[in-house]
């Protein structure tokens, strides 16, 4: 019998949904307990058992038996054969090796001893499709070679892997806890790690620190050793959510890998870095608890997060970062200015406060006058729809269970997840022909999807949004100019928000739906698209891992702190046009029946994204100091004293007539405290009102950094006011020419 085949594939782990595409997680991307896909346990079952703390548990030794049996049985088994290879380095130098013996790390300490000390991790293989590698792990014929260090996206989340093992390890070694998945994420990595009814406190953290330092001081490697599903089973029968994950996600027949590192053995697809030695800087940064799956029913788990870098200067680069992060998280901001609350009897729905729909409302605005001039077409479509409409849209096959489903007169609906299966209907209503496209239909139509309750988060997760979502129906000939069209309108939101970004185009997968022309035509008018647009080189390619349906681009945007989102999109589709069986005719048949059809191509694209996300994403970015055009708290007006007050309220009415968000401090306070107050609140200006304004007709203007601007017309604030607005002008606002007759700025009369 053939030996089982190893599980081949550039993911880390075994714990990928299926049927929804899979990001490689060195993309960044989050694997959270909800993309943990199907494990076989009946609802409520509780698996964790009877705990009792353990300091060094027993399973480490039975975990270790079974390691050297099997990697003796593997060390047994004929070596495979050793011949010469070439081994292509990215600036082109050929170096010589032999198969099954020359590692990445050869190379590495062939180049440079230094080098080889940074790197973690290897990308090995063609160009199609390389994969991670770990460094000491022998080549296995002619491959590319490329060297990633912590610097690199890859790099970063192989380390953080790594460091999570080592944080399960103590972990292990000081409650004998049964671990569950510990994956990297962004900004660093967790373990989830039952330990019955215990919880974790900040005080231990030393604790644990000190019980991974002394992996890394004893610079343990990580090995890696393939393993059956029986072995595995052995292996890990102490661990009831390793055997279920075991049970479930490694195919009969075949094997997986684990990796081990000191104390600590792990059911791993690795790949790792070379040894703990290099962790020279760890933290643990928090504890809470979590649920195995992210389901409430199950087991309460204990999620330790840490981070983890080559150096200790990085660490402390890293902790002010967070501090700064924490004091712009979207939910405190959301919670102090009164933008936004959740309550548990909708959770993952938010309630947008009054001020908060102000930004919400704004957002949208702002989107709708880009869609007047870039002419697009809204619509407003079903939210509820006959589950056939899923049965041809594939949704019900793939995304059912991220639907709310139900039941109408004995038919099953659901609630839409997303906008274009609608779209396709209402394209469908008509005859088209091709001097009708390009069609572009935007939808800000509410969706719903039904995310586990222990994956919601703030507004970054949630159950319920809107998106700025959009469906071009085009002809192929004019993908390139729709695609060019729809990365300039990115391009300008994104310079209005002052954030950076970056292009990648992900091409056609293994599993690709459609007549390869197509692709091969499509993927060349996006590439010229974003030549156009960004310049050769300015952009970069994730081969095969495009969408079975289609091409697309994704949008990374960089916030001030230097944090990554994927918000926007474009996306290629060549399959709904089929589902749905859309057509156009191609010829002028001047009003007669038939004539030659053809299918559109469809474009998804989302500037944006949720709108919800891009207001958490918008809330940090800009620390809940919004720029003007945006804010919910626009001008304060302040009068100095009791019989300013007619004068204040006039000033507002004036201002609110204009249509700018206005109030009025007629408080008690001192002037100082009320000019504190509106600052503290983030309105933009602050218009103080005393006597001398009001036979002047004018307004003190101060901002809310406190530079007091001088005292102008009341017209003519208002008309700046309108400049802001109408230009998205970025915060702080560009000092102004002096006003008529302004006088200079002074200090306020108090
Ligand atoms: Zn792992
Ligand atoms: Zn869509």
């Amino acid at each position: 019998m053939a030996p089982p085949a190893l599980q081949k594939t550039g993911k880390f782990s075994v714990f990928d949904r299926p049927g929804v595409k899979q990001t490689q997680r060195t993309s960044g991307a989050r694997l959270t307990t909800a993309s943990a896909g199907k494990i076989d346990q009946a609802a409520g079952e509780k698996i964790g058992g009877p705990f009792a703390v353990e300091p060094a548990p027993a399973f480490t030794a039975h975990r270790e038996a079974v390691w050297d049996r099997a990697a003796a049985a593997r060390a047994a088994a004929p070596p495979p054969p050793k011949r010469p290879i070439e081994i292509t380095l990215p600036d082109g130098t050929v170096k010589p090796g032999v198969a099954h013996e020359t590692s990445p790390l050869d190379i590495a300490l062939g180049i440079s001893k230094q080098l080889a000390g940074r790197v973690c991790v290897a990308r090995a293989g063609d160009v199609v499709k390389p994969v991670l590698w770990d460094l000491p792990r022998p080549l296995e014929g002619d491959c590319r070679l490329e060297l990633l260090d912590f610097e690199s996206p890859e790099g970063k989340m192989v380390f953080w892997h790594s460091a999570a093992h080592l944080l399960g390890a103590a972990l292990e070694q000081k409650y004998g806890a049964k671990l569950s998945i510990g994956p990297p994420v962004e900004g660093g990595f967790y373990y989830d790690a039952y330990i019955g009814n215990e919880t974790i406190s900040d005080k231990e953290f030393k604790d644990i620190q000190a019980r991974v330092a002394k992996i890394v001081n004893a610079k343990a490697k990580f090995e890696r050793l393939a393993l059956t599903k029986a072995e595995l089973l052995d292996m890990f029968a102490y661990n009831p959510f390793k055997s279920a994950i075991i049970q479930n996600k490694v195919p009969d027949g075949a094997m997986t890998t684990a990796y081990r590192s000191g104390p600590i053995i792990d059911l791993c697809m690795g790949p790792q870095v070379p040894d703990a030695g290099r962790v020279k800087a760890f933290e643990v940064l928090r504890a809470s608890s979590a649920y195995w799956l992210g389901k409430t029913e199950n087991d309460t788990l204990q999620r330790v997060y840490g981070v983890a870098f080559p150096d200790k200067k990085g660490l402390t680069k890293h902790k002010a970062m967070l501090a700064e992060a924490a004091k712009r998280d979207h939910r405190k901001v959301g919670g102090a200015q009164k933008l936004f609350f959740f309550d548990q009897l909708s959770p993952g729905s938010a309630f947008f406060e009054p001020h908060g729909a102000r930004i919400y409302n704004g957002l949208i605005a702002f989107i709708k006058d880009q869609y007047w001039l870039r002419e697009y077409t809204e619509v407003v479509t079903p939210n509820v729809y006959n589950f056939d409409l899923w049965h041809t849209s594939g949704h019900a096959l793939h995304y059912k269970d991220d639907m709310f489903c139900f039941d109408v007169e004995g038919a099953e609906f659901g609630m839409k997840p997303m906008n274009c299966p609608g779209h396709c209907l209402m394209f469908k209503h008509d005859v088209r022909s091709w001097r009708d496209l390009p069609m572009r239909y935007a939808d800000f139509g509410v969706l719903h999807r039904n995310e586990l309750s222990g994956a919601l988060s703030g507004l970054t997760r949630v159950r319920r949004f809107q998106q700025d979502d959009g469906h071009i129906f085009c002809r192929e000939d004019q993908v390139e100019e729709e695609v060019r069209g729809a990365l300039e309108f990115m391009k300008h939101v994104y310079d209005v928000f002052g954030m950076g970004y970056r292009l990648e185009l992900s091409t056609r997968p293994k599993k690709a739906l459609g007549d390869k022309a197509v692709w091969d035509r499509a993927e060349a008018a996006l590439a010229s698209a974003m030549d156009a647009f960004a310049g050769k080189g300015g952009w970069r390619v994730n081969p095969g891992d495009g969408a079975f349906y289609g091409p697309k681009i994704d949008i990374k945007v960089t916030d001030a702190l230097e944090r990554v989102h994927q918000c926007a999109t474009i996306q290629l589709d060549f399959q709904l046009p089929i589902r749905f069986d859309l057509k156009y005719r191609v010829g002028d048949t001047s009003g007669e029946e038939g004539g030659a059809v053809t299918r559109p191509i469809i474009i998804h694209r989302a500037m944006l994204g949720s709108v919800e996300r891009m207001m958490a994403v918008l809330t940090e970015h800009w620390g809940g100091k919004w720029p003007f055009w945006i804010s919910p708290r626009q001008v304060c007006v302040i009068p100095v004293g009791p019989t300013n007050f007619d004068y204040a309220r006039a000033v507002r009415k004036t201002i609110r007539a204009a249509r700018f968000f206005v109030d009025v401090d007629d408080s008690g306070n001192t002037l100082p405290k009320k000019v504190r107050n509106a600052q503290l609140a983030q309105y933009n200006f602050i218009l103080v009102v005393g006597d001398n304004e009001v036979s002047d007709g004018t307004v003190t203007v101060r901002t809310r950094a406190n530079t007091v601007e001088g005292t102008v017309p009341l017209a003519d604030f208002v008309a700046r006011c309108r400049v802001l607005q109408d230009t998205q002008a970025k915060d702080p606002p560009p000092p102004e020419q002096p006003a008529k007759g302004a006088a200079p700025a002074k200090g306020n009369k108090k």
